[in-house]
């Protein structure tokens, strides 16, 4: 193989260079395959969709974990669901003070990418305040009676395994296992491509909890433009903390993203009218 083309969209593709196929198979989940490329380092890609690239995995994963760890101010234990690549456990950890759950359906991922993309989890499985879970995420919130702070859903798109994770029910059951004032926070695709997806996903969200919004990042190779990452909490204050508030948090947590700032996260939940036209 040369060539990756990824079809996610109907009559749109992005191509990749393959220098090489690093591993591949079928398991009774998904088509795993990790290659490598010219422009990106290696690639992961599940059910032909791409997940994760080593060069520029950074702009989602900061997102997603700092986002609402420096909105919530004083998380200490925050649940991941999917998240197999370990990217946004790596940034969630770079929190001291945060313990983190990940709910994970396919163990091959998380040994695939610990071997041929090392670099994407940076040695966050070995932290000893990662706890692994090899399991369903639906079913996880559904019985588990932990709680948590904030809850990061880092899954594939609403195709195969991910599909349920798009549920109004599972909504419910995480609103059941956060901690009073936390925050959910799931991918929610590219909206110039999957604008039903934010449309539906806001009108679950929000029947499971008082606020359901949505922040934006660019991920380049999630082709589209800007995607969105959906927001849902019972504390309406917690997405309007204003950048002086995140700049001192900021500051104490001694973290130094290459996205992520507190200007930038402000910003991001300032949708622009194409998104916003959506949340009907
Ligand atoms: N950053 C990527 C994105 O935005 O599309 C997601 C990457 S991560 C590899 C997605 C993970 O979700 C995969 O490892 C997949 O196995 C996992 N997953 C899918 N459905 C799941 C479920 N029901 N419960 C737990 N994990 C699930």
């Amino acid at each position: 193989m040369t060539e990756f083309r990824e079809n996610l969209h109907e009559g749109y593709a992005q191509s990749f260079g393959v220098v090489e196929v690093l591993f591949e198979e079928t398991n009774g989940l998904q088509h795993l395959m990790i290659f490598e490329s010219p422009l990106h380092g290696r690639v992961l890609a599940l059910d032909g969709v791409v997940q994760v690239t080593e060069r520029d995995n950074f702009f989602y994963h900061e997102m997603m974990a700092h986002v609402p760890i420096l909105a919530h101010g004083a998380v200490t234990d925050a649940l991941i669901i999917g998240g197999g690549d370990g990217g946004t456990l790596r940034e969630v950890l770079r929190h001291s003070g945060v313990c983190a759950t990940m709910v994970e359906i396919d163990r091959r991922v998380v040994d695939l990418c610990t071997e041929y993309m090392p670099s994407v989890g940076g040695g966050a499985f070995d932290d000893p305040r990662a706890d692994l879970v090899i399991a369903d995420g639906l079913r996880y919130v559904a019985e588990t009676d932990r709680r948590f702070d904030v809850i990061l859903v880092d899954s594939t798109d609403p195709i195969g395994p991910g599909e349920v994770l798009f549920t109004e029910r599972f909504y419910r059951d995480c609103h059941r296992c956060l901690k009073p004032g936390g925050v959910l926070v799931n991918q929610n695709g590219v909206p110039f491509f999957q604008g039903d997806e934010v449309t539906t996903s806001h009108r679950r969200l929000g029947a499971a909890f008082r606020d359901a919004w949505f922040y934006t990042t660019p991920v380049p190779t999630y082709v589209g433009g800007l995607m969105t990452l959906g927001w849902a909490s019972d504390d309406e204050t917690l997405r309007h903390q204003s950048a002086e508030t995140l700049g001192e948090r900021f500051r104490a947590s001694g973290i130094a993203p290459r996205y992520y700032s507190p200007g930038i996260h402000v910003g991001a939940f300032d949708l622009p009218p194409y998104i916003r036209d959506l949340l009907i």
